[in-house]
């Protein structure tokens, strides 16, 4: 199989035909139509075989994460998801494994109506580099600066489940119907895309939580000049994290990775009117803290005490994951 022909039989009609794709996949490059008064909201994230999955995970599984954090990166900025590019380097070009990563990816993109635009395919160690854009109304783009003291803090879920699921050989008390619902949630997370564009009218910043709640929360604080002081006990610490390990609760739902939630501020002007319209579209939300002058991150505990959170999420160039 030829890289053209690779291309043809895997990834020429990924996703949902969508009416603003002049030029799709074939050409030099691909050309869409923005809707009037928007503006191109573009993301790209690579995936490296053995550093951000398994090169042992289903090929359907690296597709489905691969496509899923990408667009999660469009929810946080408030965008609605429209098209992707891929660029892939394989070390071979297998049929079984292609046909498994191509219907992941085509599952998550039908799921949001994107289409797949273009891309590049190379041959070399597996990795992939997926590039998403999305479209926002001029100048409503939510971004991770815009909080101010005083604004609360707000997550779309609950957190640690995906940290937790790493780390199940520790904890062979889990059942298997609980084991698998802790591996879904890390294999198949959802981008909070409904909460994205909703929060464009209401939020005054937004992230979404890759690295953990105390990275990710700390990256928007320092963005807005700001501090965070959280509320722990009012933390959605993800259920069985409760059940099966709640000495490690704290830790997986503060530093744990990969639950693709958004963590966003909300002014107090706006609080009412956000409450009316996340119950209106049935979302649900947690209020976790708010803003301050002080910089860094803190926690209030139940007792009444004010501790220091550090952010350590996972970094590529430390030598920990300090
Ligand atoms: P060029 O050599 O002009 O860069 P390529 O031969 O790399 O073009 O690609 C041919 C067409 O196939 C282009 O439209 C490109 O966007 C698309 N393409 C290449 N690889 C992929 C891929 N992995 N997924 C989707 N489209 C791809
Ligand atoms: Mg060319």
């Amino acid at each position: 199989m030829n890289e053209f022909s690779l291309i043809k039989s895997y990834f020429q009609s990924l996703g949902c035909p969508r009416q603003d794709v002049d030029l799709g996949i074939g050409d030099d490059g691909a050309c869409v139509t923005l809707l009037p008064d928007h503006q191109l909201v573009v993301s790209c994230d690579t995936l490296v075989a053995d550093v951000h999955f398994s090169s042992h995970w289903a090929a359907y599984d690296i597709g489905y994460k691969a496509a899923m954090v990408n667009i999660s990166d469009l929810a946080a900025m408030g965008a609605t998801p429209c098209w992707m590019l891929l660029a892939l380097t394989l070390p071979t070009a297998d049929p079984a494994w292609l046909e498994g990563f191509s219907a992941g990816l085509d599952t998550v993109l039908k799921q949001y109506q994107m289409v797949l635009i273009g891309g590049d395919t190379t041959r070399g160690p597996l990795s992939m580099t997926l590039t998403v854009q999305g479209q926002v109304p001029v100048g409503q783009a939510i971004k991770r600066s815009g909080a101010h003291v005083g604004d609360k803090i707000y997550v779309t879920g609950s957190l640690g489940g995906a940290a937790f699921a790493l780390q199940l050989a520790q904890y062979p008390m889990v059942t298997p119907p609980h084991q698998k619902i802790l591996q879904h949630q890390l294999h198949y997370p959802t981008a909070r895309v409904a909460w994205g564009m909703l929060l464009r009218e209401y939020a005054s910043a937004a992230i979404d939580i890759s690295d953990g709640l105390s990275s990710d929360l700390n990256h928007m604080a320092v963005a807005s000049g700001l501090g965070a002081c959280l509320q722990l006990s009012q933390l959605p610490y993800h259920p069985l994290l409760l059940q099966y390990a709640p000495e490690r609760a704290h830790d997986m739902a503060l530093h744990g990775g990969d639950d693709y939630e958004l963590c966003f501020t909300i002014p107090a002007c706006n609080e009412h009117a956000f409450l009316v319209a996340a119950e209106q579209a049935g979302l649900l939300s947690y209020c976790i803290g708010m803003m301050e002058s002080l910089p860094g991150v803190r926690g209030l505990t139940a007792r009444g005490d004010v501790v220091d959170i550090l952010p350590c999420g996972y970094h590529h160039f430390t030598e920990s994951s300090a």
